[in-house]
């Protein structure tokens, strides 16, 4: 069977659905930075999109797509974390319903954000159930449609929009930065900037512990790992898909690892120069500029910081870490 592959005219195409509904989120320099590396360095700011995560764009992009049979009869997604909020976040927008399978044992906050966007909560035992299960049964039984987290060619080709938004703002780079999970979003940056940038070097960001991405990339064939742990909560993928890997395979340069104390440099780096949060996640492509994983000299740099979503403890917790 083959796919059809999201191409760049798809990220047009979304990019004209999510005018006036996502935030044109700012792009943030620093000049001490800029100094220590002796480059132009650009954060593209997700962080501070609507529900706190670029993954809005890809939500309501998929949403947008679908015909009135399937919105009346409502969607369903197993994400507890941005993904979910944006799901249920984007569904209310177009007057949809939105069901959330979440772990019975979930945080309390994540519940009660997706519920107060007036989304239903199933909840599983991760002991005992299997999510994509439970997902599976209420599409049967109610007719919903399933919107996965990145493995879908309208989730990509929205998260496409963020880096399309900075080579607009921008120009040209020499080099962008994206963080890696299953790949959604790495894989919309590059239909963006190969089209737009063809000469531009995009790098795919992965937690160290979790390097499924690398070793899939430098293998040629999704290879699959144990749960990993990580800081890194929305990069905690155990492959890339079979929409986002063949996207990755041809397009990207490189697909780089850091390793979790990395990632809380950069929250600190952002939390004390810049003045912003970044969630871990949203900190893996800074920290390999940070810690000049490849050399970016001379460069045009862009790194997205792709959300900031945090409980306020553990962020408290990073930021007073001593190393
Ligand atoms: C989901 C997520 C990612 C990873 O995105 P993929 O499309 O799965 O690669 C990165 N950062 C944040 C903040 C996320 O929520």
């Amino acid at each position: 069977m083959t796919l059809s592959l999201p191409k760049y005219q798809d990220v047009q195409e979304a990019a004209e659905r999510l005018r006036n509904v996502v935030h044109r989120t700012p792009v943030l320099t620093s000049q001490t930075l800029n100094g220590r590396l002796d480059a132009e360095v650009f954060f593209k700011c997700e962080n501070l999109q609507r529900v706190g995560a670029f993954k809005f764009r890809g939500a309501y992009n998929a949403i947008a797509r679908l015909g009135k049979p399937e919105r009346d009869a409502g969607v369903v997604t197993f994400s507890s974390g941005n993904h979910g909020q944006a799901i249920a976040r984007a569904a209310r927008t177009l007057g949809v319903t939105a069901t959330i399978v979440m772990p019975l044992d979930a945080p309390k906050a994540k519940r009660n954000a997706a519920a107060s966007y007036g989304a239903r909560i199933i909840t599983y035992d991760r002991l005992t159930e299997d999510r994509e299960l439970v997902a599976g049964a209420l599409v049967e039984q109610e007719g919903l449609t399933l919107i996965p987290p990145f493995d879908h060619p309208d989730v990509i080709a929205g998260q496409g929009t963020a880096v399309m938004e900075l080579l607009e703002d921008v120009g040209g780079l020499d080099a962008i930065f994206v963080p890696l999970g299953g790949g959604g979003l790495l894989a919309g940056s590059l239909l963006a900037a190969h089209a737009m940038a063809p000469e531009c070097l995009v790098y795919g960001v992965e937690p160290l512990a979790g390097n499924d991405g690398q070793q899939s990339f430098n293998k040629g064939e999704i290879v699959r790992i144990d749960p990993p742990r990580s800081i890194a909560d929305g990069a905690l993928t155990q492959a890339l898909g079979e929409y986002t890997f063949p996207i990755i395979k041809r397009y990207a340069h490189d697909i780089l690892a850091v390793p979790d104390d990395k990632l809380i440099s950069a929250m600190q780096f952002f939390a004390e120069r810049m003045k912003i949060v970044v969630e871990p996640t949203g900190c893996l492509g800074a920290a390999a500029v940070l810690r000049e994983t490849v050399p970016v000299r001379g460069m045009r740099v862009g790194v997205l910081l792709s959300g900031g979503n945090v409980d306020l403890a553990s962020y408290a917790a990073c930021l007073a870490h001593e190393f």
